[in-house]
């Protein structure tokens, strides 16, 4: 083959019936916008990369199955669930972690990592989300393993569909789609495990007993995933996630991403058992990437947004290789530098993960996670806030001396009721009086009742020599044995 440059061999490529083909000359026509979907029938991939896929599909959909049913001691009174978001109680259970409401930059910072991670693998291996860990792409392979128990692999399936409808084609197909309205069933019906406790939802669930939410969206799960899995199915790919349009921006030349090594694939020709290899390409033409991709794309037509990169591809030509005698990997892992180098017969260059993106990415993700981990384990089992009455925002008593009201929270995390002292800082000689416990002039004792929330109405009284403006600040300070929490607020006085 002649030296040829990646963009002449895309533009041949395009001239052989890519996914936009050429219009003839003359074709003024305005182009067609809708196209009408067409059924696709992967057929069952061998190889590497299908064997890693089922070894992840196992353990995605054994982790989403199970962890509802992990059980993790906390002691008297709370929920033995490992994974809970009770709602009712307003805590995130996560092992041996509790979030309470007024925590919830916990999960931000959760769901910040998460996006982050997501970025920097993506810049490393392009769609690798989409094709191994995407829920839409693991539900589809196991609604695909259902029918081709049903209905055979590709070619049967295709035959299936064409045949007129008979007892067997009916047995078949109703038998599939009930064991797809099961496994959707299962899963809508695990997912509300996360949100009680997992068996005796599970008990009441099934005698009707159940809150009326844990029906509707177990019934909402088992839909959606029988329709995006069973049903549509690589249009939710195509059409409904935004991430393919997103991921386009987090991509370089240097990601890796499964593509076709064009330079030594053309010119494509079948080829039979004998034919000499000189003066044409190792592709036989044989359409088995096209036939095992799940997206019914064909990878010889370059980068596509249909492209998933689940890597199947992979497997089927590099068993045709085998076959053949040629070299493996004709498709596979690369990046846009190297095939350009390889297509002008160029050294190709390692793999560079070290770039400024992907560090940017590796320097938010770690710094996020600092913060957190230091959030975690500064975190205190005390927690006090307060609000400040506006609506007298002081009182000048008969002996000239200030006081403000104010309401005070306390959140004891412990499960044991605990006194705890409560002090006022930052004005000389102020007094606290806990409305309906009495005066005091230096440390008041609030009750904490256990894994709960108690609400006080303060009075802070401070004699007007130590009001030196109208707008001070009073610090309160909630400690005892195990820990202590403080928080200011404002002390209104008269201009002076
Ligand atoms: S072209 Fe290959 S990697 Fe892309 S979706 Fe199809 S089989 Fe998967
Ligand atoms: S499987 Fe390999 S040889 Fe067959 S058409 Fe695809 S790229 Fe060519």
């Amino acid at each position: 083959m002649g030296k040829a440059t990646l963009i002449d061999l895309r533009a041949e490529r395009g001239a052989r019936g890519g996914s936009q083909p050429p219009r003839p000359p003359g074709d003024d026509e305005p182009p067609v916008l809708y196209a009408k979907r067409r059924q696709i029938y992967p057929k069952l991939a061998f190889g590497r990369v299908r064997s890693i896929k089922w070894l992840l599909l196992f353990a995605t959909l054994g982790l989403y199955y199970l962890l509802p049913w992990i059980r993790w001691d906390r002691g008297l009174g709370a929920p033995d669930q490992a994974v809970l978001a009770d709602f009712a109680a307003g805590r995130f259970y996560f092992f041996g972690l509790e979030i309470w409401p007024q925590e919830v930059y916990y999960i931000t910072g959760l769901l910040i990592l998460a996006a982050v991670g997501l970025f920097l693998v993506t810049a490393l291996f392009g769609r690798v989300w989409c094709g191994y860990f995407c829920p839409q792409t693991v539900w589809t392979d196991l609604f695909l393993v259902v029918e081709r128990f049903f209905e055979g692999d590709r070619n049967a399936r295709m035959k299936l569909d064409k045949a007129p409808l008979s007892v067997n084609k009916a047995a078949r197909k109703t038998a599939k789609h009930i064991v797809w309205l099961l496994v959707s069933f299962a899963t809508g019906g695990v997912f509300i495990l996360y949100w009680h406790d997992a068996p005796s939802l599970a008990q009441t669930f099934f005698t009707g007993q159940a809150p009326m939410t844990a029906y509707v969206f177990a019934g909402l799960l088992t839909l959606t995933t029988y329709t995006l899995a069973g049903t549509m199915r690589e249009q939710v790919c195509t059409y409904m996630c935004p991430w393919p349009r997103i991921q386009g921006a987090l991509v370089d030349k240097d990601t890796l991403a499964i593509t076709y090594r064009y330079e030594r694939g053309e010119p494509r020709a079948p080829h039979k058992k004998g034919d000499a290899w000189e003066g044409r390409g190792d592709c036989i033409d044989c359409q088995q990437c096209v036939v095992v991709c799940p997206m019914g794309i064909d990878i010889r037509d370059g980068a596509q947004l249909e492209c998933i990169q689940c890597g199947l591809c992979i497997d089927a030509c590099n068993s045709v290789m085998k076959k053949v005698g040629r070299p493996a990997n004709l498709i596979a892992y690369d990046t846009d530098e190297n095939v350009a180098r390889r297509c002008n017969r160029k050294p190709v260059t390692p793999f560079r993960p070290l770039r400024p993106r992907t560090i940017l990415y590796v320097g938010v993700f770690a710094l996020t996670g600092s913060i957190m981990l230091f959030g975690l384990a500064t975190r205190s089992d005390i927690d006090i806030s307060v609000l400040k009455d506006r609506s007298v925002p002081f009182v000048k008593l008969v002996s000239g001396d200030i006081r403000n009201t104010y309401t005070l929270k306390v959140s004891n995390k412990q499960r044991n009721v605990r006194t705890l002292s409560l002090a006022v800082e930052g004005l000389t000689g102020a007094r606290i009086e806990i409305i309906g416990e009495g005066d005091t002039s230096g440390a008041a004792h609030v009750t904490a009742e256990p894994d709960g929330v108690d609400r006080y109405r303060i009075l802070v009284t401070a004699p007007a020599a130590a009001v030196a403006s109208a707008k001070s600040t009073v610090r309160f300070v909630l400690s005892d044995t195990s820990g202590t929490s403080s928080v200011a607020a404002p002390f209104d006085g008269p201009e002076t």
